[in-house]
């Protein structure tokens, strides 16, 4: 099986991009690099990236203040450089997206826009096991405007003895209680169990019930092709420290689709890097947003956490996201058949690889030490969320066939 796996590696249509990053040494000794499935939660450090902040420190150095407009990548327009790399990753129009701040972060001041409770319309939509921040930030956003949030939250759950949210679950939910609804903010593939939602058809039926519809996308992004602005989707968030492989707490990505950023009346906790760059140097009281995703803009931004998110960038233009996501498939279509004969190993990702991204969750008894042993035993990173859930993410970028066999074999050897 190992020969197997190796073959693979060799023939598959989309050799491995494994050499443009660092991978870290296995721990345990056994094998020289790590089998690393844990990119849902930090993605690998590409090699590129130490160059490309050695040139920002070197402006610095060089140059000072007058790299803001003399660097060989001037500062004040340093943003503008993801611009239309992440709009070819997300699916959205160059001006609808942007690079700031860090998720929670976005998803507040997207919500304080977007988030207009009024009359019986006051609730938000999520889903029960959302990630932890998405839960406080939406109860926080209720309290903000005076509500209980045990009241406007809405946590749907999945049926009982299930693990992912139906789709037709949810749309039934938009049907009959749609008018009750402010937003619907889903997670686009799920932290937990790695469910890839029906973004188009859920945005649809909550546009269609008079609600706004974002997407916490922290686990989509870089992970499934996505097309925002034709699903007609309102606004979006991700972090890019996970599949985007950017470094801890790198610089978050948003969008707003374009007929938000063409309307000046939707309100906006505003800073001064919001307001049009041809007239920011003027420091003129009055704030005169653009019409694009930059009026969402707040602060100057950090230069040197920008700079690793362009290095990520540049590798997924080299790939795109088609080519990626087809291997994806093959990937964790690879592991989901060699555990399905393990005996004590629940898979709880779905089984269907549309309705799942680069993720198998398995429900397991005492996650943590599984996860211990995996890596002591057999140099294979995974993560645990205790108390029961490993998970796995054979990251497309620089996982490999033969990665899998190695979790493959660690796991049953270990339950
Ligand atoms: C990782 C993750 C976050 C983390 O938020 P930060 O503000 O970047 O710390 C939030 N929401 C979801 C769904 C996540 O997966």
């Amino acid at each position: 099986m190992e020969d197997e796996a190796r073959r693979l590696d060799e023939t598959d249509p989309l050799p491995t991009l494994r050499g443009e990053f660092l991978v870290p040494p296995a721990p345990g000794g056994r094998y020289e690099e790590a089998a690393y499935f844990a990119g849902n939660s930090l993605g690998l450090q590409p090699r590129s990236v130490a160059g490309r902040l050695r040139e920002e420190l070197d402006d610095w150095a060089r140059l000072a203040v007058e790299a803001h407009t003399q660097g060989r990548r001037p500062w004040v327009d340093y943003h503008e450089l993801l611009r239309e790399p992440a709009a070819r990753l997300v699916g959205a129009l160059p001006h609808e997206v942007v690079a700031m701040n860090s998720l929670t972060v976005n998803l507040h001041l997207l919500m304080a826009s977007f988030y207009r409770p009024a009359g019986t319309r006051t609730r938000i939509l999520i889903e029960d096991s959302a990630f932890p921040s998405d839960s406080y930030a939406v109860a926080g956003q209720a309290v903000h405007h005076g509500l209980d949030p045990a009241a406007a939250v809405v946590r749907l759950k999945p049926r009982p003895g299930e693990d992912n949210l139906r789709t037709e679950d949810v749309l039934a939910f938009l049907e009959r209680e749609g008018g009750t609804v402010a937003l619907v903010l889903l997670g686009g593939v799920n932290y937990l169990t790695g469910q890839l939602m029906d973004i188009p058809a859920i945005t649809k039926a909550g546009r269609a019930a008079g609600a706004v519809v974002g997407w916490d996308l922290a686990h989509a992004a870089g992970n499934v092709p996505l097309r925002l602005h034709d699903w007609d989707v309102d606004f979006a968030a991700w972090c890019t420290y996970k599949y985007l492989n950017s470094g801890p707490g790198a610089v978050a990505g948003c969008f707003v689709h374009e007929r938000h950023v063409r309307d000046a009346s939707v309100p906006k906790l505003s800073g001064w890097w919001g307001t049009d760059p041809a007239v920011r140097f003027r420091m003129d009281p009055e704030i005169a947003p653009p019409a694009s995703a930059d009026a969402w803009q707040v602060s100057n931004p950090p230069i040197l956490a920008l700079a690793p998110v362009l290095a990520s960038l540049e590798i997924f233009d080299r790939t795109g996201m088609a080519a990626l996501r087809a291997k994806s498939e093959r990937l964790t279509g690879y592991l989901a058949g060699r555990l399905a004969p393990l005996g004590g190993v629940e898979v709880i990702t779905p089984a269907d690889p549309a309705a799942r991204g680069a993720q198998l969750s398995l429900r397991v008894p005492d996650a943590g030490g599984l996860v211990r042993r995996l890596a002591a035993a057999h140099g294979v990173v995974a993560d645990a969320r205790e108390p029961d859930v490993v998970r796995l993410a054979p990251v497309p970028l620089y996982c490999t066939f033969h990665d899998c066999h190695r979790a493959a074999e660690a796991l049953s050897d270990l339950v």
